[in-house]
């Protein structure tokens, strides 16, 4: 994103050194991403919105070798260089790929260690640090490649997920719930009163007991009703009270309960099937002590 961004490549690496430094990575297999096939990316995007960042990419390699600026701007936040569009692939095929492995009964569920993130990538628009939308790309992979009839996709960024938003609002073969700090970025996102949603907007400063509170009233009641076949998360970990990109006050214990609680629906519906993305996050410490309560609860360590 360039020089200062708070999506940076050391949100990857603070989460790796302290999988490292906790023992917790030891007890994990690793897998390298694959890049995404544009086919299974265009489950969830439209065929110009993947034209358009091929094209950004292709013409931003011109510009450099002509001595232009070496990063694109796609909105004031969000910026591309020339290694994005892979990257972004590798994210989504991250993704993919866990699914692949989860629905084969090689894992019961996976963590993706991704960036850049996804669930503001629209359908056709990219924003917000997000040009691919990996959990939206993911849950239509696993309908419409594994014949699944119902995902849901749980959403805990403190940023709203419109992208995601945009890609499965009325598609009854998901149910997305999620909360998120409004009024807040991104104000001009997509709300939709689709049935398929249980989006709860929370003011700033909501701290960890009443947003418990809000998964135990809303989201586990129609998570339950709903069955889904496998459920996939993006784990944004914006929420924290340590993390100045958002007002909410979240700490690892929320966090490892919100997961237990998704785990527990999961072990009942959908044989315990988690695939969970990396989405924001942009205190070091708090993202990679969040992400490893995360991470123990779904590996059970
Ligand atoms: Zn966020």
């Amino acid at each position: 994103m360039g020089a200062g961004h708070p999506e940076c490549p050391q949100r990857l690496s603070a989460i790796e050194d302290r999988l490292l430094i906790s023992g917790v990575g030891d007890a994990l297999d690793r897998h390298e991403a694959p890049l995404a096939p544009l086919g299974d990316v265009e489950l969830a995007h439209s065929r110009m919105h993947v034209a358009a960042l091929r094209g950004l990419t292709d013409g931003l390699r011109d510009e450099i070798a002509a001595g232009g600026p070496s990063h694109a701007a796609i909105d004031p936040d969000t910026a591309m260089n020339i290694h994005t569009w892979d990257a972004a692939l590798r994210a989504a095929g991250a993704a993919i790929a866990a699914t692949d492995a989860v629905l084969a009964g090689e894992m019961e569920n996976a963590f993706c260690a991704i960036r850049p993130p996804g669930h503001h990538a629209c359908r056709d628009r990219a924003m917000g640090f997000c040009f691919l939308n990996n959990v939206a790309i993911a849950a239509r992979y696993a309908l419409e490649r594994h014949g699944l009839k119902r995902v849901a996709i749980v959403d805990f960024d403190v940023h709203h997920g419109n992208g995601t938003e945009d890609i499965v609002a009325g598609d009854q073969r998901v149910l997305m719930v999620s909360f998120y700090q409004h009024p807040f970025y991104p104000e001009g996102g997509a709300r939709s009163n689709a049935s398929n949603l249980v989006n709860l907007p929370v003011p700033a400063y909501t701290k960890g007991a009443q947003v418990r509170a809000l998964v135990e009233s809303h989201w586990l009641p129609r998570l339950e009703a709903y069955q889904p076949e496998m459920i996939f998360i993006s784990a944004g970990f914006d929420a924290h009270r340590a993390d100045d990109m958002g007002q909410m006050g979240l700490v690892e214990a929320d966090y490892a309960w919100i997961t237990q609680r998704i785990k527990e629906v999961a072990l009942r519906h959908a044989k315990g099937r988690i695939v969970s993305c990396l989405e924001g996050g942009y205190n070091l410490d708090a993202l990679a002590l969040s992400v490893e309560a995360h991470i123990r609860v779904l590996a059970d360590l």
